[in-house]
């Protein structure tokens, strides 16, 4: 049995003391499910300090796929773990489009979070086109498919795949329960052909406009073992109830 994981991203949002509202917010109550919250770089410690102890993990949006050395203005997986962070989102869509990552690239970071210790939340997902096209699943496999040629199957264990159809991300177009429990399935099937018993207890999260009002549905079906939240994270009070939707 797979446990839920719902994962906040906040995307390039927040200052210290609007994090701070949020997380005073935030634990007054108990998370029901497994929780992380990915936020900019330069608010990890505040976020590690106040989740200290708590069942509430720390993870970045980005890590560089190098050692730590000479790259400016990047930061490595050991960095990320110095300050407390446990997770880190790798090939968001925004990343993939505004930067350039490659699927090569992505599973280069991969390697290196996991090698380092860090749990990995790789993103994936067609584009309108691609959809319309009707080349989702081998778009989606594609994808997939450069992570497990890198790293196996371990790195996707430990951590968690986020099928994010790019035209559903901060959109209000969410994907029905039907079409992303569609290409969940696809993913735990081209994991199994590696390892089955690997892809039985890989989480594979559903992102897009996830609300609170859609959140139940979607986490209902049988391969959608939570979620990464981008604008509805921003509000603790809508995230929590996202949360309650994974129990
Ligand atoms: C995201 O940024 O990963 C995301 C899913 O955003 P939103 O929930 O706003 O669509």
């Amino acid at each position: 049995m797979r446990r839920k994981l719902v994962a906040a991203n906040w995307k390039m949002n927040g200052s210290r003391a609007a994090n701070a509202a949020w997380l005073t917010e935030f634990r007054a109550q108990r998370s029901p499910c497994e929780t992380v919250v990915c936020a900019p770089f330069v608010y990890l410690p505040q976020l590690a300090e106040a989740l200290a102890g708590s069942e509430t993990a720390v993870g970045a949006q980005d890590v560089s796929e190098r050692e730590p050395g000479a790259f400016t203005g990047d930061v490595a997986a050991e960095m990320l773990l110095d300050v407390g962070c446990r997770w880190v989102i790798i090939g968001h869509s925004e990343r993939r489009a505004l930067h350039g990552e490659s699927d090569e690239l992505v599973a280069a970071k991969t390697a290196r979070a996991h090698a380092a210790g860090l749990r990995p939340i790789v993103c994936v997902g067609e584009t309108l086109a691609e959809r319309d096209g009707g080349h989702t699943l081998q778009v989606v496999a594609r994808q997939v498919a450069a992570v497990l040629a890198r790293c196996g199957v371990a790195a996707l264990e430990a951590g968690a795949i986020a099928y994010e159809p790019v035209w559903a991300i901060g959109t209000g177009r969410t994907a029905t329960p039907a079409q992303a429990q569609q290409v969940h399935a696809a993913i735990r099937a081209q994991i199994a052909r590696v390892d089955a018993a690997a892809a039985a207890r890989t989480r594979i999260l559903y992102g897009g406009s996830v609300k609170p009002a859609n959140a139940a549905e979607l986490f209902a079906q049988p391969d959608i073992d939570g979620g990464l939240i981008g604008g509805a994270s921003l509000i603790a009070r809508d995230f929590l109830t996202i949360c309650a939707a994974a129990r």
